[in-house]
């Protein structure tokens, strides 16, 4: 039986459930296919949203139009503002969702999105075509140098996508294909000495689509990642614990509500001041691990999968299991360990900071020698799972690959480990195969200067991750730029271009522009004593609220606009300066690079860095410049062939 769509999205996690979203919102019939579609917008670890550097990017998926945040205010069950501390250039917002209320809300967002089709079943094969040439067009873009003024092939593939292939014989048709199966793919699952095949505790493994993939020709990689044991609440004895609870004045990640729009249903007022999430609050709680608990670790390291041999792929440094921090911070003598509610529906607690793959035996030990957990009843031990991935040298900025036409890749299978990183890269996926669908090509990226999210898959594709690639503050070298607060100024209007901001978000944005300029020309005829207020504002010591009691004139400005003025006032020097830089970088990221160069055969250029652009086949010479082991020197050389090329033709 075959089906027609433009689009077939492989995967419902979290970057599948963006990539189907946003190319069903740019008018493309999408089929998304999951194993098991109640399981769409499944938590597979850590029930929370957001974090350092991963808030700031649920905040640019709501601005670029996606559902992530609108979910995660929806089913919140504690939001806290994290580096409150340090200044808020790196502040991260962050929420514990109730999981199971956050896959029923990315579930009931799909379903009233139309051109989404949820399909039952597992993809086991791609099919693809020999592909004819897309044709040839001259580059003539506003910023593009003379080295843009060349012939440029639309693609080099030589495949091309046109359809998927399901494992009880159904064939669904596609224009584009967008594979985000997460950790699926050939998924290991270890506890101890004992291994199940599975993608997560009670799922089935996708056995047959990675070797489809290398059959096309694309390297996979392996590498892993834990998740820590869950414990029964009424087991626990809070008593003995330090309790942390969330900020008095929670703020949503959506835009929707600060514009006064209706983000989040059942909220109750629309300003994001009076803002109130939807579900009931919760505390957390933390513990600590202690030396005697380390010395059960340390003798039953070897029964540890990772030390036995038996895993030998990698897992994330910056998340390690507890058996990796017990070696690795040998002197420490304590680790914390948060205690996490997993939803209102249910008792389940999560142990955040002690993931472990060790035998169930040897977590039933140790965790009773957990202060508060002495008579912990663990509903499910923690647990390590190995899957395939690709590596992303092996596809270009927009998350197409380069070996087949229409064929995008998004989510951890990329490489990348988190709900956040999966959910942007799915989003830029399912907005470049809309394109490439709608209008031949497949062309939208973000800049490093934009968005982290451009940081991220700028990072993928020219330095590949030898461990599963998480975000950070200090990945991003224009983080003054890339706030939380400003992520709408940075990315609504690119939304909106794209046609994937409806009318209320840009009206509600527009709104809040408008507030902003006004409430500025209010505050400069403002003082004082004897210094503007706008100079007293700028003061490291004093903040909006502290400006609004000394100047009531002030304290007619909507809060969450003087808040904005206060940060853009607080960094406006900084912030003059990394635009002279961001500009000095902008000239090397205009000068592209045509398709098909011979780099092989290119005078003067080191073997290494032939190899390297061979591989990468970078885009722009910003791009050549940032992939590992190139020099500034292989970049001028390129350039000057690449210029004399452009002289000739
Ligand atoms: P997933 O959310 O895994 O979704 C994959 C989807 O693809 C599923 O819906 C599945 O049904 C579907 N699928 C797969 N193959 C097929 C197929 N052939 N046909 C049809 N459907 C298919 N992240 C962290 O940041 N920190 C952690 O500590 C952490 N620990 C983790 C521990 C475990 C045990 C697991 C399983 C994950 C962990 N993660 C962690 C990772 C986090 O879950 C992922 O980063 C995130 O869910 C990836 O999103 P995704 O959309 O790429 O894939």
């Amino acid at each position: 039986m075959e089906h027609e769509f433009d689009i077939v999205v492989i995967g419902g996690g979290h970057a599948g459930a963006e990539a189907a979203h946003a190319a069903a919102r740019l008018g493309c019939a999408v089929a998304l296919v999951s194993l098991d579609p109640t399981r769409i917008g499944a938590m597979s670890c850590n029930p929370a949203i957001g974090g350092l550097a991963k808030g700031q990017m649920v905040r640019e998926i709501d601005a670029l139009g996606g559902i992530m945040g609108r979910a995660a205010d929806a089913t919140g069950i504690q939001f806290r503002m994290l580096n409150r501390s340090k200044g808020p250039a790196v502040w991260g917002p962050r929420c514990q969702s109730d999981k199971y209320a956050y896959a029923r809300e990315v579930q009931r967002i799909l379903g009233e999105t139309a051109g989404v089709t949820v399909v039952g079943g597992e993809v086991a094969e791609l099919e693809v075509e020999e592909s004819e040439d897309r044709g040839w067009r001259i580059e003539d873009r506003e910023t593009a140098s003379s080295l843009s003024s060349i012939l440029h092939p639309l693609s080099s593939s030589s495949l091309r996508i046109r359809g998927v292939r399901l494992g009880d014989g159904r064939v669904l048709r596609c224009r584009a294909a967008i594979v985000t199966t997460g950790t699926f793919l050939r998924g290991l699952m270890h506890t101890g000495e004992s291994k199940t095949e599975g993608g997560r505790v009670g799922e089935a493994a996708a056995k047959t689509l990675s070797g489809c993939l290398a059959r096309l020709g694309l390297e996979l990689g392996r590498l892993k990642t834990g998740t820590p044991p869950r414990l029964h609440r009424d087991s626990i004895d809070f008593g003995k614990l330090e309790a942390q609870p969330g900020d008095v004045e929670p703020l949503p990640f959506s835009y929707l509500p600060e514009y006064g729009g209706s983000g989040v249903r059942g909220q109750g007022s629309g300003k994001s001041g009076g803002w109130k999430p939807a579900m009931r609050q919760v505390e957390c709680w933390i513990t600590n691990t202690s030396e005697r608990v380390h010395e059960i670790i340390r003798a039953n390291l070897h029964r540890a999968p990772m030390y036995s041999g038996q895993i030998q792929s990698t897992g994330p440094r910056y998340c390690p299991s507890i058996e990796d921090k017990v070696v690795r911070f040998a002197d420490k003598t304590g680790h914390h360990v948060f205690l996490e509610p997993e939803s209102l529906e249910t008792a389940e607690i999560y142990c955040n900071g002690i993931s472990t793959s060790l035998p169930a035996e040897v977590q039933e030990e140790l965790l009773p020698l957990i202060p508060g957990l002495e008579k912990a009843k663990i509903l499910r031990h923690g647990y390590a799972v190995e899957y395939d991935m690709v590596w992303p040298s092996q596809i270009r900025a927009t998350l197409e690959t380069k070996k087949v036409a229409g064929l995008f890749l998004a989510g951890q299978i990329n490489g990348t480990s988190g709900y956040e990183e999966a959910a942007a890269q799915g989003l830029m996926a399912g907005i470049n195969a809309a394109r490439l669908v709608k209008n031949g090509e497949a062309d939208f990226t973000l800049r490093r200067d934009q968005a982290y999210i451009g940081v991220m898959v700028d990072d993928l594709v020219t330095k590949p991750p030898t461990e599963p690639y998480r975000m950070f503050t200090s990945r991003a070298e224009h983080r003054l730029h890339l706030r939380n607060d400003n992520a709408d100024e940075r990315l609504t209007k690119v939304g909106r271009d794209l046609g994937l901001v409806e009318d209320a978000r840009w009206i509600g944005f527009e709104g809040m522009l408008g507030a902003v300029a006004s409430a500025q020309s209010v505050l400069a005829g403002l003082r004082v004593g004897d210094v503007t207020a706008v100079d007293y504002l700028r003061r490291s010591e004093v903040s909006w609220e502290d400006l609004v009691k000394v100047c009531p004139a002030a304290g007619g400005i909507e809060p969450s606009v003087g808040r904005r003025i206060e940060v853009r006032v607080k960094y406006s020097g900084y912030i003059a300066r990394q635009d002279q830089q961001i500009a000095r970088f902008a000239q090397m990221e205009s000068k592209l690079i045509p398709n098909g160069v011979d780099y092989s055969k290119i005078l003067g250029m080191r073997n290494e860095a032939k190899s390297k652009f061979a591989t990468f086949t970078p885009r722009s010479l910003g791009q050549a410049l940032r992939i590992s082991g190139i020099t500034p020197a292989d970049v001028t050389v390129l350039a000057i062939h690449l210029d004399r090329k452009a002289k000739s033709v």
